[in-house]
């Protein structure tokens, strides 16, 4: 497929598409390119495809679907919520992207669902939705693992599609203003090309905690991360005139576990909302510190108020304290993390005398003996009274890890990628997390699944009606 950068347009077809990035956004591209006959090469940094999509695990939102058969306006007004105070520059731009996100959703389960044959059947309601929308399957496998494995294999068994794994994109080449292929190394670090129209689908920054964090969001230089410890891609984009929109618009989890087995690493497993949702409590040096569950904002900024107890990765020493009932009604989750080493079963006296007071605190408000002082007034699952030094209890420690950057390249609904001015640079297109602006200063948990499967399809169609039939 390597043929010279001045190859005429009516060529292009021959050669194909390049996608860049093989998480949910690249497979997506990749798929709807192939089901247009279009040959795809996909190259993938990382030695295994799947990028952070392989790892979500809430869900990917979508109204009305055969599981939310609600017509659901709501999700529109919900996303221009999240968004915020974002929304009052390029208001119109924004508009269109966030109704092309939320009036494709449906369809993009559809697709996954009835097209891919994936399992959505079970919708819950996150954070910021006024109805359940989000869908996950009725399985143990979390759902950024079923979708990006089937749709992996589906790819596969195409003649059409060619995937190359370690192999890292250093350069989009230009023919003029147009985009003809890009520039990459592989293991043996030897720099090769190949041609024709390319869909950048490489992801965010998050991980790049030296680099572009530092660039962009100074006060999270050194965070450790839920996503790999890699160089965001962004600057490929930039070197050939893309616009950047929201760079410093980034979601930090306050919960991410911090591996007894390796506290230092930059690269956490995050902690999910559901173990607090169902009871649990957080200590801070043994004293519970907020209400556990306040926005993730407001609990992370009450953790970063102290200072941190490491400075490489910058973290901090948080306990997350369950009890039988907890662990009852979250039973899978925890399974999972102590099977991991991530919690411990264990007694209260491990925590020290002054979490002791803390926990009884706690369940007094629990049962409702005393009101709480931190004004929780939701308990859920808790259900130890009796707090002793030797009441059984799970813990893990967690620490505010960098989730998810909401800044990226701009894009249009058509998912082509703009310069300054909003010129569409030719022969380029963009989806998932290396774009900006579709979810302004606050994703709704769900949407990012859904704009990798909503813009990846968009761009792959458009790649495709780019190139001569
Ligand atoms: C733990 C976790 C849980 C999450 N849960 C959810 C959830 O439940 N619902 C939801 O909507 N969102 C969730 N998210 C967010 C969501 O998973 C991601 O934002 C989304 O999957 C991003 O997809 P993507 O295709 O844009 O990028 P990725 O999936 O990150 O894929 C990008 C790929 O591009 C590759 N790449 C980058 N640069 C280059 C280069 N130069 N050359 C070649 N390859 C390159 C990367 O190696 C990577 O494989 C979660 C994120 C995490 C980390």
């Amino acid at each position: 497929m390597a043929t010279p950068s001045a190859l005429p347009a009516q060529n292009l077809a021959r050669s194909g598409a390049i996608v860049v990035g093989s998480g949910l956004a690249g497979l997506s591209a990749a798929s709807q390119l192939i089901s247009h006959n279009v040959p795809v090469q996909l190259l993938e940094r990382s030695a295994k495809p799947g990028g952070n999509s392989i790892k979500a695990s809430s869900g990917i939102n979508g109204a009305p679907t055969k599981y939310q058969p609600v017509s659901d306006d709501a999700f529109y007004t919900d996303t221009v919520k999240s968004a915020g105070k974002a929304m009052a520059a390029m208001t119109a731009h924004r508009e269109t992207l966030i109704s092309t996100l939320t009036n494709s959703s449906s369809a993009a389960v559809s697709w996954l669902v009835d097209t891919n044959g994936i399992d959505l059947s079970k919708v819950a309601q996150l954070g910021g939705h006024s109805f359940p929308r989000t869908h996950r399957g009725a399985g143990q496998t979390p759902p950024g693992a079923s979708i990006v494995t089937t749709l992996l294999k589906a790819l596969q068994g195409s003649p059409l599609f060619q995937l190359q794994t370690s192999c890292t994109v250093t350069k989009v080449l230009q023919t003029g203003p147009r985009v003809t292929g890009v520039e990459y190394a592989c293991e043996n670090g030897e720099k090769k090309e190949l041609h024709g129209p390319v869909i950048f689908a490489a992801g965010g920054f998050a991980g790049d905690a030296e680099g572009m964090l530092a660039q962009y969001r100074p006060d999270l230089a050194g965070y450790p991360s839920t996503n790999d410890p890699r160089p965001g891609t962004q600057p490929l984009l930039t070197a050939i005139g893309a616009q950047l929109l929201d760079m410093d618009l980034v979601q930090v989890h306050p919960t991410g576990f911090v591996d007894p087995a390796n506290p230092s690493s930059p690269l956490k497993f995050l902690a999910a909302e559901v173990l607090r949702g169902e009871g649990g409590l957080l200590l801070l040096d043994g004293k519970r510190f907020i209400d556990e569950l306040e926005t993730r904002e407001n609990i992370t900024n009450a953790i970063t108020a102290h200072p941190p107890t490491s400075k490489t990765p910058r973290q901090w020493t948080v306990q997350l304290v369950l009890d039988e009932g907890v662990y009852s009604a979250a039973k899978s989750h925890i399974d999972f993390y102590v099977w991991k080493g991530l919690m411990k079963k264990t007694k209260i006296s491990d925590l020290g005398a002054e979490a002791l007071d803390s926990i009884r605190q706690f369940a007094n408000a629990a049962s409702g003996k005393n009101a709480d002082p931190l004004h929780r007034t939701a308990f859920a699952n808790w259900t130890l009274t009796d707090v002793a030094p030797e009441s059984v209890v799970y813990i893990g420690t967690v620490t505010p890890v960098v989730h998810f950057t909401m800044g990226g390249v701009l894009i249009n609904e058509k998912a082509e990628v703009l310069k300054e001015g909003g010129e569409r640079i030719e022969g380029l297109w963009a989806a998932g997390e290396v774009t900006g602006g579709v979810h302004g200063g606050n994703r709704l948990g769900g949407s990012s699944l859904l704009e990798c499967v909503v813009f990846g399809r968009i761009a792959g169609s458009q790649c495709s009606g780019y190139l001569p039939a």
